[in-house]
């Protein structure tokens, strides 16, 4: 039996930062995952880092997340990476052209580097791109990418310096007494107590939910991706088409291509099964965009889940159980609000309040709205 400050459930993006911020502060954290480190959703995704969101807290988030990538390399004491290489969201229509311009004054009111590029700036840019039915994109120089699997290293390295990361040992039950949660029960047996639990379990969320009788409306989807051959470096920012069959990819500093696509229709639960029609599309969708990189080979493709809430925003708060938080529902957004979200809640864990605004992330929210940048 021994005692810890916080215990968290997933070692995925979320769970680490959250642990890795609170042992900064000198807490002692305990970090339950019950495979791998980010065998769930984190080592699946593609690392792009993005400040354009068009709700305050959003971007707020996003922005201190980006502060905390740029500090990395210093806390760990090697690269995760960090590049800042932007993102460019691509302009087809008027109406698309207003709706930013609108969600751009926004951004920029709080601090955000953004701008409208027309078709000329596009293809200075990114060279090659093709720009003939294109009215110009929106581009963010300071977002940018990071690679996820030396980010989960370097924080479950600095975990270790006080707690501990135990790996295949699954939480099977959420132990409470009078309301408040104690701690929890693993599938072998072993009963581990806090005074804090941080539900940070990806796609198992919801799940992980109900053993405290706590209902979240979370559910995974599955979105594949791809990785090709090295191709010259041109720092391609990630490219974002939002067109109905249009995708999002960008080049790594090594030079591959590194994408994605929603697919339509959403394709439910936490599913890692590949199709090769995202193998044909998405090959087909960036070579549209970019001509020359039907050079690339893909290499290897997989699939992942991104957690939906029904308003596309992140779930981040503390439950009706006291003590019991919920950190998940990340969309496709977990790895970028990953060091905000890890820092925000280990701030309120230890210190009482929210750092940044939160409601928008609150569990008691109507879900009403809708994330306009998904
Ligand atoms: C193809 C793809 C591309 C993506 N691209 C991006 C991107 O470019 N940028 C971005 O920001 N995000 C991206 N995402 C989304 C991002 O991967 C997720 O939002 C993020 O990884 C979620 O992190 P997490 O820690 O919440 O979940 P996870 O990484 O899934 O971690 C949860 C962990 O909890 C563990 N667990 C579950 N139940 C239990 C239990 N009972 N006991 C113990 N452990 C348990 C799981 O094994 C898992 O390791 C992408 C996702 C996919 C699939």
């Amino acid at each position: 039996m021994k005692g810890w400050d916080a215990i968290i459930i997933g070692g995925g993006i979320i769970g680490l930062s959250t642990g890795y911020y609170l042992a900064k502060k000198g807490k002692r954290v305990l970090i339950l995952e019950k495979r791998e480190l980010g065998a769930g959703s984190t080592s699946r995704c593609i690392g792009g880092i993005r400040q354009q969101f068009s709700t305050p807290g959003s971007i707020k988030l996003a922005m201190k997340s980006v502060e905390l990538f740029s500090k990395m390399e210093g806390e760990f004491g090697f690269s995760v990476e960090f590049v800042q290489t932007g993102y460019l969201f691509l302009v087809f229509t008027e109406k698309q052209k207003e709706k930013f311009l609108q969600v751009m004054e926004l951004q920029r009111s709080l601090g955000l580097e953004v701008y409208f590029l027309d078709g000329k700036e596009v293809k200075e840019l990114v060279p090659g791109i093709e720009t003939e039915e294109l009215l110009g994109g929106v581009y963010s120089p300071k977002d940018g990418q990071a690679y996820p699997f030396a980010v989960l290293r370097g924080m479950a390295e600095g975990i270790c310096k006080r707690g501990l990361v135990k790996r295949r040992t699954r939480v099977v039950e959420i132990l409470s007494r009078g309301g408040e949660v104690k701690g929890v029960l693993t599938s072998n047996g072993e009963r581990f107590y806090a005074p804090v639990v941080v539900n940070a379990a990806g796609p198992w969320a919801k799940e992980v939910g109900i053993m405290a009788g706590v209902k979240l409306p979370l559910e995974p989807e599955r979105h594949e991706a791809f990785i090709t051959s090295r191709l010259p470096y041109r720092a391609i920012p990630m490219i974002v088409d939002y067109r109905p069959d249009g995708g999002y990819f960008q080049q790594r500093p090594n030079g591959q291509i590194i994408g994605c696509y929603t697919p339509k229709p959403r394709i439910p639960g936490a599913r890692v099964d590949s199709s090769f029609e995202f193998l044909r599309e998405m090959s087909y969708r960036i070579v549209r965009v970019i001509p020359w990189l039907k050079e690339g080979l893909v290499l290897r493709q997989w699939a992942g889940a991104y957690t939906m809430t029904p308003d596309g925003s992140p779930i981040v708060d503390e439950t009706e159980l006291q003590g019991f938080y919920v950190a998940a529902g990340m969309s496709g957004h977990g790895f970028m609000f990953g060091p905000a979200v890890g820092w925000a809640l280990a701030e309120k864990i230890a210190g009482g309040k929210w750092p940044l605004p939160m409601e928008e992330f609150s569990l008691r929210r109507e879900f009403s709205s809708e994330e306009a940048l998904k």
